[in-house]
């Protein structure tokens, strides 16, 4: 494969050549991981920077319901939108919720919309540097927003939220006045959240939610990287089509201050640099997952079993043999 034909076909907007990178940066086969990576760094010319949005919400809240609504609003405005997923529960089941076809219907026919499922891989790490490169990829094809989608469950929207550039956390109406039960390190992580399903006989509840959160939100430690009244929380109908124009305004007036005040491009560096040492961790994490390396470090072991051998040297030893391999 020519990989500067196929960035020039990406940076055209070519959906085909996009989907066909996608699965190329996420195959494990080492002469393909050669080719994404020069693929990557043809498109870093381009220059171009979406806006990444993180989204998430435990499963049934209206992630998919919203995203179509939200995606078509955008798409609406002449606006090019991708949709990824970072998909913890493809570790487990193989599959992906996202690769249901009956989500997004609608979106999915838009020509001016772009959906991939999340990448069945084993672990949420690997999923995320994947997705992190797809991401480059929908940027570099010029879609303006990138929406990163993520079940709730922890530890996949601290990982959701090194990939964007403000996160939106979404929620059900609750009855009661218990807080969900949202960990607090999660609401830390929301720029704005949503209280999805405010209409018919859910909106009153959907209201008091609300200001239980925004109650809950202004306890917080203020953050550099927010303006006046930020973090906020908000209602919003998915299938009724309310607020979602108004999420956007407070979307887009987060993002400019970020920019206007280098906090976007300092995010973004320091998580260049997380990645980046992601990246080599990983990489000498595979080093040891060789027949070779497991031999040597089942050799080693036995002598540090038997006391012939300290762990510290033991150690030493093996590391300089990966040095040397
Ligand atoms: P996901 O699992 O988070 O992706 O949630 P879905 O988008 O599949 O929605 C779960 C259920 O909630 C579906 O039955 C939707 O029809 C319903 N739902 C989603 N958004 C709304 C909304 O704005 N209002 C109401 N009343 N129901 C909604």
């Amino acid at each position: 494969m020519d990989i500067a034909e196929l960035g020039e076909r990406i940076m055209q907007g070519e959906r085909r050549a996009l989907a066909r990178a996608i699965t190329l940066v996420e195959s494990i086969r080492a002469d393909h991981r050669e080719q994404a990576s020069e693929l990557l760094s043809y498109l870093a010319q381009s220059g171009r920077q979406s806006l990444r949005i993180g989204l998430s919400g435990t499963p049934g809240v209206g992630k998919s319901t919203f995203i179509e609504s939200f995606g078509m609003m955008l798409t609406g405005q002449g606006l090019r939108v991708a949709v990824l997923a970072v998909d913890p529960s493809s570790a487990r089941s193989g599959g992906s919720i996202l690769g249901d076809k009956t989500r997004m219907e609608r979106l999915s026919r838009d020509p001016n919309a772009f959906i991939r499922p999340s990448p069945s891989q084993s672990q949420l790490g690997g999923v995320a540097r994947r997705t992190r490169e797809a991401i480059a990829l929908c940027e570099a094809a010029g879609n303006d927003v990138v929406l990163i989608e993520t079940v709730g469950v922890g530890q996949s929207e601290t990982v959701v939220s090194e990939l964007s550039d403000l996160f939106l956390l979404l929620l059900a109406p609750a009855g009661g006045d218990e807080l969900q039960g949202v960990k607090r390190g999660i609401m830390e992580m929301a720029d704005i959240i949503l209280i999805n399903k405010a209409d018919g006989d859910l909106k009153a509840t959907a209201t008091r939610t609300c200001a239980d959160y925004a109650g809950a939100l202004r306890l917080l430690r203020k953050r550099p990287q927010d303006p006046e009244g930020f973090p906020k929380a908000m209602t919003v109908s998915a299938i009724g089509e309310h607020g979602l124009d108004q999420a956007w305004a407070e979307i887009q007036s987060l993002s400019q201050w970020r920019r206007d005040s280098g906090f976007w491009k300092t995010n973004r560096a320091a998580q260049a640099r997380y990645w980046f040492d992601q990246e080599v961790r990983h990489a000498l994490l595979a080093r040891l997952d060789t027949p070779e390396a497991r031999r040597e470090m089942d050799e080693l072991s036995t002598e540090v079993g038997q006391g012939t051998l300290s762990p510290t040297t033991a150690a030493r030893h093996m590391l300089a043999k990966l040095a040397a391999s």
